[in-house]
């Protein structure tokens, strides 16, 4: 049955003109619905807290900007692709999937992709802890100079230690980003996993690195501890396109965060239709 209470939306865009199009185009066709459209008098954070309905038009790209603008907001999602791939967009900004929406969600007709957003500790040796989430990956390097040195433990046990560029941690949907460039696993959504890809692994006399992707259980706990000359060396740390650098870094804890993203889908979704349209 058609449910006709009345819904906030926050719409998220990017500046581009066929963003903008989109956005205008988006907005005609909540005309006829039970839509009032939030606009900028409050801060991103605000707006998106206070809607029943998140929009965000623009690529993977832009859809990672929102997600850390607005603080990795929990509300229902709808992505409109503007951008080169798409993967968290269900529309394509096209007529046919703008109309579309507004019809199935009042109806229900759609369903909730739940995505985990990942949580890095970064802990300096002075005790004191900062904190940083991210939706893709974590990319821990060195400065690109010389091998960076790495003790990795999962959960409570040393598993390596490690040399190289350094190490990327992956979410399930951040499988088919940084860490396939790296030669990482695609990975079906839902699987409950988190993926440690090495990055240009070191395998001689000296130094002997695993040089395969570790899949492991998402409730796993991943502690990068620097060493050797790491441990006087800056941190960086990349995630989702954006980087961080940190000085007298002792460790560093990646595992999954208690937040979570919904995505909408459209009941037919099918996430390896939209892989092979999208990655070959
Ligand atoms: P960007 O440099 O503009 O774009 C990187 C590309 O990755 C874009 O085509 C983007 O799609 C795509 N992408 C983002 N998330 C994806 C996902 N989950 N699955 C498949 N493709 C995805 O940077 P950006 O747009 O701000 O995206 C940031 C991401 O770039 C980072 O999270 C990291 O994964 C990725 N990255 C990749 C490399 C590499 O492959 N060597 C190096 C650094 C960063 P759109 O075109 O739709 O935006
Ligand atoms: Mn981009």
């Amino acid at each position: 049955m058609q449910d006709t209470k009345l819904r906030k939306i926050y719409i998220y865009t990017n500046g581009t003109d066929m963003s903008i199009e989109a956005r205008n185009k988006f907005i005609n066709s909540l005309k006829n619905s039970n839509f009032d459209v939030l606009y900028n008098e409050k801060s991103r954070k605000e707006l998106a807290l206070d809607a029943d309905l998140i929009a965000c038009i623009g690529g993977d790209g832009t859809f990672l900007h929102f997600a850390h603008d607005c603080d990795f907001p929990s509300k229902p999602i709808i992505g409109i692709n503007t951008g080169h791939l798409g993967f968290f967009q269900e529309l394509n900004a096209n007529n046919r999937d703008i109309e579309r929406f507004s019809k199935a969600y009042f109806n229900n007709e759609y369903i909730l992709q739940v995505i985990p957003v990942l949580e890095t500790d970064i802990v300096f040796k002075n005790g004191i802890k900062e904190r940083i989430y991210a939706i893709n990956e974590m990319m821990v390097r060195g400065p690109l100079t010389n091998l960076t040195h790495f003790e990795v433990k999962i959960n409570d046990t040393v598993i390596q230690n490690f040399s190289g560029d350094g190490i990327l941690v992956s979410s399930e949907v951040g499988s088919t980003a940084y860490n396939y460039s790296l030669g990482g696993s695609i990975v079906a959504p839902g699987l409950g996993v988190l993926q440690l890809t090495p990055v240009a692994p070191a395998s001689t006399n000296a130094y002997r690195s695993y040089h395969s992707s570790i899949i492991l259980p998402i409730d796993g706990v991943i502690r990068l501890t620097t060493a050797r000359r790491t441990a006087d060396e800056p941190i960086y740390i990349t995630y989702d396109g954006f980087e961080s650098i940190f000085d007298d870094v002792s460790y560093i804890e990646i595992k999954k965060s208690s937040r979570l993203i919904n995505l909408i889908r459209f009941k037919e979704y099918d996430y390896w239709t939209k892989l092979r349209d999208k990655l070959i």
